[in-house]
């Protein structure tokens, strides 16, 4: 019986895959268990593996053959009925491995393994810190735009994150906003607030609430103000929907005081050309 074995579902051999495995060798594990297509079709959760994955998949005997010929592992494909014995298996961190492992391997001892260089489920609302082109201090800016910004926020009957907006257009306030649910600003204290159910930055498509940022770019689309060259201050860093509303309308400078970024807020508007800075409170 071998004490510690690898099982992976490989259906293209990429950095994050060549890792495990390298990690695998470096433990002196020696057997190789590949995922096989049966376990795909007798799973309906990975159905959307086997779908997606089935057009640019390396089937599963092509990449077992790879992997021999490249590697001393001894490999075998996994299939619903295989037996495996060993103590510990070590598997990728993704929805697949799971999948197995929460029934084919109850009894074992598991080590999950990130293979990631792409998304899941488990990466998916992962925050990343906004890089700042800047860090100033509210000091060195305009003090009375923060405060009307600060009190907006505070109109906000959202309980799980006031947000306060406002658009600056050629050094004067234009907008002041708040994050407002609709169809009722008290719709999350009638039915329950759909995005408390979840950690923060997961199904940020539950949203009901237009956000500070929508609510200041609607208002100057509605009253004809271009928002080309714009500034906009806000009390936490923009979601991706209105990051990209933000790159998309032209705003010059996002200014902000707190927050995370996730699925890559940040990253677009950097290359939107929109000027990040942190606004530093003290
Ligand atoms: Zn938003």
């Amino acid at each position: 019986m071998h004490k510690k074995i690898g099982v992976a579902y490989i259906p293209v051999l990429h950095k994050g895959y060549i890792d495990f495995l390298e990690s695998l060798i470096q433990e002196s594990v020696e057997k190789l268990y590949l995922v096989g297509d049966e376990i795909l079709e007798a799973h309906e959760e990975l159905d959307y593996i086997n779908r997606k994955d089935r057009l640019r998949a390396v089937p599963v005997e092509t990449m077992k053959a790879s992997l021999e010929a490249t590697t001393n592992f001894d490999i075998e494909i996994l299939t619903p009925t295989t037996v495996v014995s060993a103590e510990t298996i070590v598997t990728p961190r993704e929805d697949i491995g799971e999948v197995i492992v929460q029934t084919y391997f109850t009894d074992k001892v598991i080590e999950y393994r990130n293979v990631f260089v792409r998304r899941d489920k488990h990466t998916i609302g992962e925050e990343s810190h906004p890089e700042a082109a800047e860090i100033i201090s509210m000091d060195s800016f305009s003090k009375e735009i923060w405060d009307d910004v600060l009190a907006e926020a505070e109109k906000s009957a959202d309980w799980y994150r006031r947000v306060g907006a406002a658009l600056v257009k050629d050094g004067k306030v234009v907008y002041v906003t708040h994050n407002e649910h609709m169809p009722e600003e008290q719709l999350p204290n009638i039915e329950g607030d759909a995005r408390a159910l979840f950690k923060k930055g997961v199904h940020i498509n539950y949203v009901t609430a237009a956000h500070a940022e929508v609510a200041a770019i609607g208002a100057a689309a509605r009253e004809g103000i271009a928002t080309e060259g714009a500034e906009l201050f806000v009390t936490d860093f923009p979601c991706p929907y209105c990051a990209r509303l933000i790159a998309k309308a032209g705003i010059a400078k996002v200014y902000f005081l707190k927050g995370y970024a996730v699925l890559e807020g940040d990253v677009f508007l950097k290359e939107a050309n929109v000027e990040v800075i942190k606004v530093s409170l003290t």
